[in-house]
């Protein structure tokens, strides 16, 4: 990579749905980073537990992140270091909330160095006030009828009363 390169960073999860601390995530990569993809795992996704499907998890994050023309949605399968190196990113974000957290990401940091030795993992803490925050939580709350619009863009609390409605 040459100075004047863009730096483009891989922000990889199941974002079901897309939450305020995967965003507030998005936007502070924005400010290191010139361009962003937002990667939705499809194996990691199939849960029996899960509320979107991953076409709807992408038409969410379009959604929110209309305004911002740097972010980029899309999904990927296998290796997360496959889909990095056939994008040609060298970048990869990932949120730390908590001790809890961090665990299980130096795991996955170093063994994804150990595939691909040129891939660098670039941990970031969100706002405090969403360090508590997950997904699986947010589905949790809405399965059990609470209120989760305080956690999630409008859009997404939209179409999680829509859903649980038909469901
Ligand atoms: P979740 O952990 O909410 O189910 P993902 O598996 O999609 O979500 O997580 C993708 C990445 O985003 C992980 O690095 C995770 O630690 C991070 N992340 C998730 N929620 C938050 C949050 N509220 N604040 C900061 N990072 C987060």
């Amino acid at each position: 990579m040459n100075a004047s390169s863009p730096v483009v960073a891989i922000y990889p999860g199941s974002f079901d749905p897309i939450t305020r601390g995967h965003e507030d995530i998005a936007r502070r990569t924005l400010r290191v980073a010139d361009r962003l993809i937002i990667a939705v795992a499809h194996t990691a996704t199939q849960s029996k537990n899960s509320l979107f499907d991953v076409d709807e998890r992408l038409e969410l994050m379009r959604l929110v992140f209309a305004e911002e023309d740097r972010v980029e949605a899309c999904a990927f399968s296998g290796l997360l270091v496959d889909f990095a190196r056939a994008r040609d990113v060298r970048f990869v974000i990932r949120g730390l909330r908590a001790v809890s957290d961090f665990e299980y990401e130096l795991q996955m940091a170093q063994m994804n160095r150990e595939l691909w030795p040129d891939l660098e993992t670039v941990f970031l803490a969100p706002e405090v006030d969403y360090s508590f925050l997950s997904s699986s939580l947010v589905r949790e709350v809405a399965r059990l009828g609470g209120d989760v619009s305080r956690f999630v863009s409008p859009v997404v609390a939209q179409r999680v009363r829509e859903k649980l409605a038909v469901g």
